[in-house]
């Protein structure tokens, strides 16, 4: 229960990875406040999941991180209610899969507002607190698409460099008031996300969906096996830690081997 009495604001903790590291965070101590689109009562079901497994206040907070103004509106609530702003995983995510030329601008647009903007937003909101209490972990979700590219992912992948870059900034800018700022950049999880780019892939590769599972997805990684939420949450957590406070401004592959190879 290292994190007890901390509190934590995990973006896109409704499904997958997010919802990984809200569970990983809440079981050490700390209360969450998730956030994310989905069902309402799903929703509901494992806010409410959060606090009776765990003992932890766990809030839902529904801002959309194409809108600034809802993301600054979400810290400055986790401040008041949980008390508190230690720690910020941005994670909110969405990927779309065209060729360059014929990517729809409304889409490039919209992965990068929910990917690179809102951590930016984020941040902003947040390091101020964290400045005052001398204290923050912050974590930025990228991916093994911010040291490498694949075809048909301009955006994706224009964001997530995007994102190693300013996680590398923030961390120099905050530095010498005990915060923390890393990046964790995983390969391919089995979550929503990489389920529904395959038929956009199947199209833009001309693949069947099988040639799509195992000639993209798992011949990316040497380890010929999808990454799990609970390991990509095992690497944030220990970047919690006390003992992780010299790392700062680090860029973490957690891909099976993929960014190596
Ligand atoms: P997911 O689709 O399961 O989760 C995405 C989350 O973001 C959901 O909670 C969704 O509601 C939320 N979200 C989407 N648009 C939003 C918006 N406008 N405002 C607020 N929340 C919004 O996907 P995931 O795979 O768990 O992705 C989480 C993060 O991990 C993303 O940043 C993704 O790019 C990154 N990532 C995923 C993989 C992978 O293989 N799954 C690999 C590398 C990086």
């Amino acid at each position: 229960m290292f994190l007890k009495g901390k509190s934590a604001i995990i973006t896109g903790s409704t499904s997958g990875i997010g919802l990984a590291y809200a569970k990983a965070l809440a079981a050490e101590g700390a209360s969450v406040m998730i956030n994310g689109f989905g069902d309402a009562d799903a929703i509901e079901k494992e806010r409410a999941a959060l606090e009776a497994t765990h003992g932890v206040k766990a809030l839902y907070d529904a801002a959309d991180m194409t809108k600034p103004d809802q993301i600054a509106a979400m810290v400055a609530r986790a401040n008041a209610e949980l008390g508190s702003v230690d720690i910020v995983i941005s994670n909110a995510g969405i990927q779309h899969v065209a060729p360059v030329e014929e990517f729809p601008v409304e889409k490039w647009d919209a992965v990068i507002a929910i990917n690179l903007s809102s951590t930016f937003h984020l941040m902003r909101a947040a390091v101020p607190l964290m400045k005052a209490k001398k204290w923050g972990r912050i974590i930025t979700t990228a991916s093994a698409h911010s040291l490498v590219a694949s075809p048909n992912k301009a955006a994706y992948v224009a964001a997530k460099h995007g994102i190693a870059g300013l996680t590398k900034t923030v961390a120099l800018e905050t530095a010498t008031f005990g915060i923390t700022v890393n990046c964790i950049s995983p390969g391919y999880v089995w979550t929503p996300l990489v389920e529904n780019q395959i038929p956009d892939t199947m199209k833009a590769r001309g693949m069947t969906r099988e040639q799509v599972m195992n000639d993209v997805l798992l011949a990316a990684q040497p380890t010929k096996a999808f990454v799990h939420p609970e390991q990509v949450a095992a690497l944030a957590l220990f970047l919690c830690r006390d003992e992780a406070s010299a790392i700062t401004g680090a860029n973490y592959s957690i891909d099976g081997g993929w960014t190596a190879a």
